[in-house]
């Protein structure tokens, strides 16, 4: 079936090679965040429900007497604007756009400005992006940028600078959200708590060689200030596992319950472990969950080296997040070595039958550097190393039971399914009152792409969805006054705003 999919989805903006700028503007600094192409499987909402973080913390590590300006390609705004000129320009790199970012880097590099490259990608190929840059950046960026421009302007570039991620975390500025255009976000506020995972998945970014991310906590205080500071009735901790621990997660869920907002955050589904954890984190404003079951096959759990419940338990602690009000999204990887051809219909049928509120699919990505893509290239399964398509909506491998083919149709069979009105429908809390705000949620997140291209293009993503996020955070904390009272009543609310949304 042909999904609909408007270029500006699809191609990144035009860079006009014929445009000259002016001469280089002393101590200004641009930080730009490149196009990449969006799946029209799923819902565009995704890239802008909330912004990443990267770029925000670099540019909060400016000095003062440097201007910076933040430029993010995805919010369908065209191409970066060359006026003022920047004497800097900060590009974030990673596998699926990494193209894209050296062609910004060709542009203004032709032009006079410096270019530091800086993300995953350039941690994982250093040599393939420092033919693209000026200066690379490996690992952390935001304890370098200060030094690094200090060095451009005494004439003393290095030509790499190496982050370490064992600095401690606390010590980082707050992120600049202030350069962040609001209107362009469901919300601004996202949020880490923590760094890290307890996990090293052989198929997770996090075990890339050469990146070592010990895991680190903030101070409760401290996120709770943040979360105060942007003003916004939803937030997003876009923490890799916020329950990797949970003596933790029980304290921020202590922090955050006076402020009486909705938030949403991946976990690993042993945070269910202690149900008593669960109600914390209802009472604390949890709306949702997005969770990486990643497979309902133990065989595939093991294999990838992630250390997991069994997976025949996954039912009993959905179950549990749904009787605290908490929705769930959950992540699934398709094309594991135990994954025969009947993995697509078996999936979307337990989603169906544990009413998970949405769902997430990938197509298994080997990314360079983890162990998995060590193990593909030894057994010669690799079917290219074409990094735009490592997106994990396309099949790059060689898949052990079925044809590429067979999975590439198969991931894309799941998300039709699963966004059927059927399976919508099927999947409706059981408590009746829940569910107009569920269909609201469903139809506007999931059948609406045309609605997400204009409100993106026109910047009225904020505007549109704040009615929505205002009324689900009064309803949650209506939820919460009863749960508080009534340890069992808890059954799903259906707000708006899920892990998904
Ligand atoms: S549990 Fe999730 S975040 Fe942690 S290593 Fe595995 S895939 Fe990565």
């Amino acid at each position: 079936m042909k999904l609909w999919s408007p270029r500006e989805m699809r191609v990144a903006p035009v860079l006009d090679s014929e445009r000259n700028a002016l001469p280089v503007q002393a101590r200004t600094a641009l930080l730009i965040n490149p196009f990449y192409p969006k799946d029209p499987h799923a819902s565009f909402g995704k890239h802008v429900l909330t912004p990443t973080l990267a770029l925000t913390s670099i540019a909060a590590a400016t000095p003062a007497d440097w201007q910076v300006r933040y430029w993010d390609e995805n919010l369908l705004q065209g191409s970066p604007e060359l006026e003022p000129l920047p004497s800097v320009v900060g590009i974030t790199v990673h596998l699926t756009f990494a193209q894209r970012a050296y062609e910004l880097a060709r542009w203004f590099r032709d032009r006079g400005a410096m270019v530091v490259l800086g993300g995953l990608h350039v941690t994982s190929c250093p040599d393939e992006a420092a033919a693209h840059a000026d200066v690379l950046v490996i690992g952390e960026g935001v304890q370098l940028w200060g030094r690094l421009l200090k060095d451009f302007e005494a004439g003393q570039l290095l030509p790499v600078y190496h982050g370490d991620y064992r600095q401690p975390y606390r010590d980082l500025p707050s992120p600049r959200r202030d350069l962040l255009p609001r209107n362009s976000f469901l919300t601004t506020t996202s949020v880490i708590a923590t760094r890290g995972c307890h996990n090293r998945c052989d198929f997770c970014y996090l075990s890339t060689r050469g990146l070592h991310k010990p895991y680190q906590l903030r101070d409760v205080d401290q996120v709770v200030r943040e979360i105060q500071k942007d003003n916004q009735p939803y937030a997003v901790f876009i923490d890799n596992n916020l329950g990797s621990r949970k003596d933790y997660l029980r304290l921020l869920c202590q922090g955050l319950r006076p402020l009486e907002k909705i938030w949403s955050a991946a976990v690993t589904i042993d945070v269910t472990d202690d149900p008593t954890l669960v109600r914390e984190m209802a009472l604390a404003g949890c709306t949702g969950v997005f969770v990486g079951l990643e497979s309902l096959q133990n065989a595939n759990i093991t294999s990838a080296n992630k250390k997991s419940p069994n997976t025949e338990d996954y039912a009993r602690r959905v179950a549990i997040l749904h009787d605290n009000g908490i929705q769930v999204n959950g992540s699934f990887v398709l094309g594991f070595d135990h994954d025969d051809p009947d993995v697509f219909a078996r999936t979307v049928s337990w989603i169906e039958a544990n009413r998970l509120e949405c769902a997430t699919f990938h197509i298994l990505t080997p990314y360079p550097g983890t162990p998995l893509f060590a193990q593909m290239e030894a057994e010669g399964r690799l079917l290219h190393k074409d990094w735009s398509r490592y997106d994990t909506a396309h099949v790059v491998f060689q898949p052990k039971q079925m044809t590429p083919d067979q999975l590439l149709a198969g991931y894309a069979w799941c998300y039709q399914t699963l966004f059927s009105h059927r399976s919508i429908w099927k999947r409706r809390p059981v408590e009746i009152r829940a569910v107009p705000m569920y269909l609201a949620m469903s139809y506007l997140y999931k059948r609406s792409n045309s609605l997400w291209h204009m409100l993106i293009k026109y910047r009225w993503t904020a505007r549109v969805w704040s009615p929505l996020v205002e009324l689900s955070r009064r309803r949650h904390v209506a939820f919460r006054k009863r749960l508080a009272r009534h340890p069992m009543v808890g059954q799903s609310t259906g707000n708006i705003v899920s892990a998904g949304v």
